[in-house]
């Protein structure tokens, strides 16, 4: 049995995405072929934002988010500490400050209410200028985004939405992808909708940041790639990665059904038995993973493997805890909720074919 089984999708898919991968062999245009803009063009309309724009991975595409907003040394942004290590490396990579916040109990997101805390205190403290919320649609369910929206207001701070979990996700029929000033997501093969090998992609509804996106992935490129207006890197899509994602998104909306029931019937039989997932009314999730709360999480994952059931955690460490993160001095005191999480969760498998 797999974690995710990616064989199967492909088994499913073969001839389809056999036939556009040969598509694009036959035309050659291996670096910013047609399948590209087909792809952003398409992802633009399935998550419902003006502009799509691909890139290399999803770290990358949260990179140039910190790019485009200008996040510089001085700067605090804001981020969950039970996370994956991309959400914050980013900042830190900008030379700002991450600022970790604790997570909502049940749902495993970014807590709002911890949230403001720490910004009045950044404040307060009058070292930092808090400029972004990066909120985190862990695990496939979307971070509490009205809450969000309304604190990055009052503060004045932009809000990016990591989506690399959450692609396919929803809030009262508004799909992940389209929150916050900026979203980003990754095509990483293990991720709801996956490429084979890396890939990611930006969403915004802002014309100018879209510009800045499309400068800042090829280069600072200006009127082309050898006009060069502004210091930026190389971030492409490959072609390849495109025409096999067009057969995927095709595919997806049938696989989040799939997911969807997988989750159900997991609810149904886990229920009482440990802690399930909680989905707050009118959130739809694409269950990167499935994920419970276990106060025997070694017994239990060791009687799953047993039956040659495998599990994962995700994730043991909080950003906090991470030794690149030492010199920030947090505590588990800190931030209680999540440094209990990072030691009673762990996921099941979790796919489209499980
Ligand atoms: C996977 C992931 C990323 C990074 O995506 P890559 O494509 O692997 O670079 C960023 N944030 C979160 C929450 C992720 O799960």
């Amino acid at each position: 049995m797999h974690f995710i089984d990616l064989e199967a999708q492909y088994k499913h898919l073969k001839q389809k995405i056999d036939k556009r991968i040969q598509a694009v062999l036959d035309h050659g245009n291996y670096i910013m072929g047609p399948e590209v803009e087909e792809l952003e063009q398409k992802l633009a309309e399935y998550v419902g934002v003006k502009h799509c724009i691909s890139c290399a991975n999803g770290t990358d595409a949260l990179q140039l988010a910190m790019m485009v907003l200008d996040i510089k040394p001085g700067d605090a942004v804001f981020c969950p500490t039970f996370t994956f290590f991309a959400t914050a490396e980013v900042v830190a990579y900008a030379g700002a400050t991450p600022v970790f916040v604790d997570s909502d109990e049940r749902t495993f997101n970014i807590c709002p209410k911890d949230l403001e805390k720490r910004i009045e205190k950044v404040i307060s403290e009058g070292k930092l200028v808090p400029k972004a919320i990066i909120a985190v649609d862990l695990f496939g369910l979307p971070a509490n985004y009205p809450e969000l929206e309304k604190l990055a207001n009052k503060y004045n701070m932009k809000l990016i939405e990591d989506a690399a979990q959450g692609f396919g996700g929803e809030i009262n029929g508004q799909r992940a992808g389209s929150f916050g000033d900026i979203a980003t997501t990754s095509f990483f093969p293990a991720k709801p909708l996956g490429c084979y090998g890396d890939g990611g992609a930006i969403f915004t509804n802002n014309d100018e940041y879209a510009a800045l996106f499309r400068s800042y992935r090829v280069h600072g490129k200006g009127k082309d790639k050898y006009d060069n207006v502004r210091i930026g890197i190389n971030s492409r899509l490959d072609t390849i990665q495109a025409a096999i994602l067009l057969e995927k998104l095709a595919e997806f909306p049938t696989e989040l059904i799939a997911r969807n029931k997988a989750a159900a019937s997991y609810n149904q039989s886990l229920n009482g038995k440990y802690i399930t997932p909680f989905v707050p009314e009118g959130y739809l999730s694409s269950w990167a993973q499935y994920t419970v709360i276990s106060e025997n999480r070694e017994e239990e994952m060791a009687r799953y493997k047993a039956e040659g059931v495998p599990t994962m955690i995700y994730y043991g460490t909080c950003m906090h805890q991470q030794t690149a993160f030492n010199h920030l001095s947090y505590t588990d005191i800190d931030l209680p909720v999540a440094s209990r999480l990072a030691k009673q969760v762990f996921s099941l498998p979790m796919h489209g074919y499980l």
